[in-house]
């Protein structure tokens, strides 16, 4: 067993963190507060070759893995989820084109997204379709040679600044079995009939972009669908199956970025004639949030590491996503606590990592369908 990081994968983290603590720490503040980010950072990090590093070379990626992928997110997350999220989030779905895309998909989309020069984003969840995305009822009618969609999907990431997304859309209505009614769909959002609303004032991640969004008769031509008519759910899961296991490592970075500024704080902030970092009430809670963000960074890399080696496994995936973001809430609750009041105050990074946590429990899967995805395969049939 070989805990150590290869040469590479050290200087892929290393250059992460130079990146994100030259470029993010001045402007988190700003970006969280305008609820916008920055163009010319895409194209700086997608210059660099940060985005989308699981992509094959031949589409502009680094052809490295999920793990890779991992790090370099770790590392952002720490200096600042928002702009962690954002520039996670432009490469969002791009696996469906790597898993199920045809090679023109892959050249049209593929290379955009790896430059930076364009983002996009996957929108599956509705007005009443959130954790069961089977009940999805935007719709892609076929009429011979092009799909019409209808419909509106609800806290789209990159929704109103995507330059294309994918569409998760009923497309069999009539099919018996649930899991075959539906196909994907990319969607240039410059079509017509498509409108975006910005949501503003997101309890957290405002650097990143989330929008409501409406399909009023769409055209997508027959092959903007992106692998097979009625495979869109099995094709979404294997989505999930890869992406569970980097938002994994948003929550570790989160809560090592959260760890190491309650570090900071209690070195120096003195109460009672020393420093908070004397009293054991403050070594305890140090000892147990850094305990508890090395257990998440392991499984967490276990899981990247496993789809990186054929080796993915779901219920892996499903223990990094819940145990890593059940950590980023307590450590970083933790963390602002040791503030005390001024972690309740803007102008200190805590109360900006606080309110970027909580979401963790709730996209990419809540808590509560990971732990059913974990009991389903430890348990088994009963
Ligand atoms: C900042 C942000 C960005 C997002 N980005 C995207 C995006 O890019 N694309 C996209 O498509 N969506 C996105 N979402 C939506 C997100 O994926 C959904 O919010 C999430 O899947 C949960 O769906 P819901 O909000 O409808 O909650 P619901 O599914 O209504 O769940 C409400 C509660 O009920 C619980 N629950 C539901 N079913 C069960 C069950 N069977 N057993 C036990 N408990 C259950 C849930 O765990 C939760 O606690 C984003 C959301 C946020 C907040």
């Amino acid at each position: 067993m070989d805990f150590e990081l290869s040469k590479e994968q050290l200087d892929i983290q290393k250059a992460a963190r130079e990146f994100a603590q030259g470029e993010f720490r001045d402007i988190a503040r700003d970006c969280d507060v305008s609820e916008e980010f920055p163009r010319s950072l895409l194209e700086k990090a997608g210059d660099l070759g940060f985005i989308g590093v699981f992509i094959d070379e031949e589409y502009g990626g680094a052809g490295l893995g999920f793990l890779e992928h991992a790090l370099i997110l770790e590392e952002f997350w720490k200096v600042d989820p928002g702009i962690g999220q954002e520039l996670c989030s432009v490469s969002f779905g791009a696996e469906e084109f790597l898993l199920f895309g045809t090679k023109d998909q892959k050249n049209k989309y593929l290379p955009l997204i790896t430059r930076g020069r364009a983002i996009m984003g996957f929108a599956i969840t509705e007005p009443d379709s959130g954790s069961d995305t089977l009940s999805a009822s935007t719709s892609a009618v076929f009429d011979g040679n092009e799909y019409v969609i209808n419909g509106n999907k609800v806290m789209i990431g990159n929704g109103s600044i995507a330059d294309f997304l994918l569409v998760f859309c009923l497309t069999e209505p009539e099919e018996t079995t649930r899991s075959q009614r539906h196909s994907i769909l990319v969607v240039e959002t410059d079509r017509e009939g498509y409108e975006s609303d910005k949501i503003e004032g997101k309890m957290g991640l405002r650097a990143s972009d989330t929008a409501n969004v409406f399909f009023s008769d769409v055209k997508v031509p027959e092959e903007n669908l992106v692998g097979e008519r009625g495979k869109g759910f099995p094709q979404l899961m294997q989505f999930f199956d890869r992406s569970r296991a980097y938002v994994a490592a948003h929550g570790v970075g989160l809560a090592q970025g959260a760890l190491d500024l309650a570090i900071k704080h209690v070195k120096t902030r003195e109460q009672f004639g020393q420093k908070i970092a004397s009293f054991q009430a403050t070594q305890f809670k140090i000892a147990e949030m850094s305990t508890r963000v090395e257990l998440a960074r392991t499984l967490t890399h276990k899981a990247c590491w496993m789809i990186d080696n054929g080796r993915l496994d779901t219920k892996t995936v499903a223990m990094a996503k819940w145990s890593a973001s059940r950590t980023a809430v307590e450590v970083v609750d933790e963390a602002l606590q040791l503030h005390g009041g001024y972690g309740y105050m803007n102008d200190h990074d805590v109360e900006r990592f606080y309110r970027a946590a909580k979401v963790l429990e709730i996209y990419e899967g809540t808590k509560e369908i990971e732990k059913i995805i974990i009991a389903r395969y430890v348990l088994g049939r009963y």
